[in-house]
């Protein structure tokens, strides 16, 4: 598991026991019978899509999620059985793989329903998909106007039409009357067409749209038969701690150097941090290539052995400097959390200006996972 390597400079540690923990809680919030589906795109949102794959696959989770075919091709070659859905746009070129590997795709449009059936026909095989239909979203899909364009692509011979779905813009925003009445809008439409496609004879086994604010804000109206959720899974977003919720990943280094310094000291490029104070610096080698966002320089603090040690100066690619001034139990190699059970990931986003999605997608690929 941990080597020495591994835990030298800056590391993940992943906890896949959470991940387990999570898809359990989460299922006991839905109206039982329903299905769970785990969104494992974007490298599982940088916890490393195979081994969070693998662990849902064996916690019972009954579908997986990606954005792209290469995405489900790393999950197929790694072994994983369950099935597994492309949410986003795959070249038609593309369906003979779909096929010989059993993966499903959102399938949005008229143009794309041709096109996947003409190169099924061609390879003689049929392609399992998901009718992925807009409601509000604007983005991609079927419009749920489009009734007669989705009866028109089910009844393709090729196409083997098992669900339906649709996404949320604003399922995330609770308290907001706006975002309530928009999602409620959405659901409206979605179930709204669905209805109008069973009378005209097409039926779904699977239809679902609850992300993670859906699950947490609007669970009863939108299981449906299936929850798709993505962050909530990994232990972040409104309400996880509701839902008794674990955070998965801890972005962790080590001090690599301590100085000290006189007061009026400037560090780091353009010198937007001086220190007021004879000051005791830590180096952390942790920077904006490791995915710590340059834009929170100066407005994050890092746990380490005694407390929080505030960030100061620029971030620099490789690495940061923190003030280890009040400190004096953190020295040259303490573990620094940088972000994980101690030092808040939403802190951290809010600083940021952005969400933790964006965050744990940031964590970059020379940042080694270690699994627990
Ligand atoms: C990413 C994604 C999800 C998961 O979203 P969360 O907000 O992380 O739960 C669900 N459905 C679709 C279509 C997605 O693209």
């Amino acid at each position: 598991m941990e080597t020495e390597a591994e835990t030298r400079r800056t590391w993940a540690e992943i906890s896949l026991d959470n991940i387990a923990h999570n898809m359990h809680a989460i299922r006991a919030a839905l109206p039982a019978g329903t299905k769970f589906l785990g969104v494992v795109k974007a490298d599982a949102y940088g916890h490393g899509a195979i081994p969070v794959a693998r662990r849902l696959e064996t916690e019972g989770a009954d579908y997986l999620a990606v954005a792209c075919l290469d995405e489900a091709l790393a999950l197929r070659s790694a072994g994983i059985q369950a099935p597994v859905l492309i949410l986003g746009y795959t070249p038609p070129e593309c369906v003979p793989e779909l096929i010989a590997r059993r993966v499903t795709q959102a399938l949005g449009s008229a143009a794309d329903a041709a096109a996947y059936a003409a190169a099924a026909r061609a390879c003689g095989g049929t392609l399992r998909v998901h009718i992925k239909m807009d409601t509000g979203m604007s983005r991609l899909g079927f419009s749920w106007e489009d009734a007669a364009d989705i009866a028109a692509a089910c009844r393709l011979p090729e196409l083997e039409p098992e669900g339906i779905f649709t996404h949320f813009a604003m399922s995330d925003l609770p308290g907001d009357a706006a975002a309530k009445s928009y999602t409620e809008m959405q659901f409206a439409r979605f179930t709204g067409t669905i209805a109008a496609l069973e009378q005209a004879g097409v039926r779904f086994q699977i239809r679902h749209c609850a992300n993670s604010g859906a699950v947490v804000n609007y669970v009863e109206m939108t299981a449906l038969d299936m929850a798709r959720p993505g962050i909530l899974l990994y232990g972040y977003g409104d309400s996880s701690g509701r839902l008794g919720l674990r955070p998965c990943m801890r972005l962790m280094s080590r001090v690599c150097a301590v100085h000290q310094y006189a007061a009026g000291t400037r560090v780091s490029y353009g010198g937007t941090f001086t220190t007021s104070r004879e000051t005791r610096m830590g180096v952390v080698p942790a920077g904006y290539a490791d995915g710590l966002h340059r834009c929170i320089s100066n407005r994050c603090a890092f746990a380490v052995p005694g407390g929080m040690a505030p960030q100061r100066g620029r971030i620099c690619m490789d690495m940061c400097m923190i003030d280890l001034t009040d400190l004096p139990e953190a020295g040259l190699g303490s573990p620094v959390e940088i972000f994980g059970e101690t030092a808040g990931l939403d802190a951290m986003a809010e600083a940021a200006g952005t969400i933790t999605c964006e965050l744990l997608c940031s964590v970059s690929r020379r940042v080694p996972r270690v699994y627990r």
